[in-house]
């Protein structure tokens, strides 16, 4: 993995030593030695990470912190503060302004490695979720609210705590109970079991359980689909390096040494819910994008570019199988005449509901879909024609029987529909064919004087 790192320092020394040990990592490192210079760099979107300088002549390190985290354009950059001091006066500041993370001069090898590589990580799956969803932008359900972080929001985590030493987790219950909701657990096994089942923000895992590998447990965390995405933070103890290097390897996203101090896994834990919660918000509007780009507004049935697609597998799988397929397609009788007699929101009331009794008479493996305007199509596999007529007969008698309902009740529509039936033949088909000979046997039914179901002649 490689990130670009801006460093912010007005003393070129420092400049030097970071750039140097950063470029031994592989990362791409460039610099800037005051304020404004930093933030031109950052909103030009010449940086993945930003590791800044606190004092600093002009404008300091808290100031370019604030307005970064202020600018929609650069309020996504992670950044890690560099302090000389090691006091909790200067954390606290730190954290009001937004920072991710800290790290006190002299700088350690180690925690400068693992605290760019654990950001730059969580950046790249941010930056992977957000072009997703500025993909969603193409079909006009892009929302700006997604890319916000509020910086309140690194609070009210759920979090599971892994440590069988009660000295040792009552220290992180201190430092985290007011402002989270805590679940301790002591056996790591039944620890996997929970965070599989509810969904934590943040698992916070001491390393030194006693008789068991807290790095196993890491590491069955991130092979299982329904905790993969959880972050971890490791809690470790001088002498933990190497194990520490391969947690990070794993995965795990960020640690705190003993003796833990409040201030710092305060503002770790707040770094990680907040980034779990933004990326949980994205991945679920990708979801969303994913979801309208597939289905009808409308009726909330599958739209045509998804039966396309569907019916291609439907296909192959009956081909593979050597198992019968039938398609339906049905259309609406003199439609235009509910229009033009109802209005056109009558006509989408009709719509909706002959939707819902469509799905109400086909079963579950059975693709239902809206084909365009007032014409549906049913795939149904491992269905022969004579079944096929029998379900699509059932649809027709159950639309002419009940009148809709439309105008929010107040007016009641007698509605028919006419449908035409194909169904796969053995000898070298295809899809193409298949909907040809649907449409022309619905164009019989119509023909024949509508309210009737057809199947292509054998
Ligand atoms: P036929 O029995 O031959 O199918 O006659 P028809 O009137 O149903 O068929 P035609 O294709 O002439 O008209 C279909 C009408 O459906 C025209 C169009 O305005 C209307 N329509 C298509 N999509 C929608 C929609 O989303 N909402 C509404 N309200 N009307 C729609
Ligand atoms: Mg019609
Ligand atoms: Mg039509």
């Amino acid at each position: 993995m490689t990130a670009r790192v801006l460093v912010v320092d007005d003393i070129l020394a420092n400049v030097k030593l970071l750039q140097a040990r950063l470029m031994a990592e592989y990362f791409e490192v460039i610099t800037a030695s005051n304020g404004p210079d930093a933030l031109e760099k950052c909103r030009a979107g010449q940086c993945d990470i930003v590791l800044l300088d606190i004092m600093m002549p002009g404008m300091d390190g808290y100031e370019v912190c604030r307005q970064l985290k202020a600018d929609v354009r650069t309020a996504h950059l992670p950044v890690i503060m560099v302090t000389a001091l090691d006091q909790q006066s200067d954390r606290l500041e730190g954290l009001k302004s937004g920072a991710d993370d800290f790290l006190i001069k002299p700088v350690d090898d180690i925690a400068l490695t693992t605290r760019v590589k654990s950001l730059a990580r969580l950046k790249m799956v941010t930056d992977e979720l957000q072009m997703r969803v500025s993909t969603g932008r193409e079909f006009g359900i892009d929302d700006p609210r997604d890319n916000h972080i509020d910086p309140k929001e690194g609070r009210g985590g759920k979090l599971l705590i892994v440590d069988d030493r009660a000295s040792s987790y009552e220290k992180v219950v201190d430092a985290l109970g007011t402002e989270h909701d805590l679940t301790v657990i002591t056996n790591p096994q039944e620890a996997l079991f929970r965070a599989a089942d509810e969904n934590f923000d943040l698992v916070i895992i001491s390393l030194a359980i006693e008789n068991f590998d807290a790095l196993r447990l890491c590491s069955q965390m991130r092979s299982i689909d329904r905790t993969r995405l959880i972050p971890m933070l490791l809690v470790t103890q001088k002498g933990d390096e190497a194990a520490l290097l391969r947690g990070i390897d794993l995965g795990v996203n960020d640690y705190i040494s003993r003796p833990i101090e409040p201030c710092e896994l305060k503002a770790r834990t707040r770094t990680q819910v907040k980034r779990k919660r933004l990326n949980d918000r994205l991945r679920a509007r990708v979801q969303q994008t994913m979801e309208m780009a597939v289905r009808d507004s409308l009726t909330g049935l599958n739209n045509r570019r998804y039966f396309d697609r569907h019916m291609q597998n439907l296909f192959d799988k009956a081909v593979a199988s050597g198992k019968s397929l039938s398609l339906v397609v049905l259309d609406i009788d003199h439609f235009k005449q509910v229009n033009d007699t109802y209005g056109h929101q009558a006509g989408d009331d009709v719509l909706k509901t002959f939707a819902e009794r469509l799905l109400k008479n086909v079963r579950g493996k059975d693709l239902a879909c809206r084909f365009g305007g007032e014409e549906f199509v049913i795939a149904m596999p491992e269905t022969d024609q004579e079944l096929a007529f029998v379900v699509a007969d059932r649809i027709r008698r159950e639309v002419s029987a009940h009148p809709f309902v439309v105008e929010g009740g107040s007016k009641q529509i007698s509605i028919t529909v006419s449908a035409g039936i194909a169904s796969m033949s053995t000898t070298g088909d295809s899809i193409t064919d298949m909907v040809k000979r649907a449409d022309a046997a619905l164009y019989d039914a119509k023909r024949n004087g509508r309210n009737q179901v057809v199947a292509e002649a054998a």
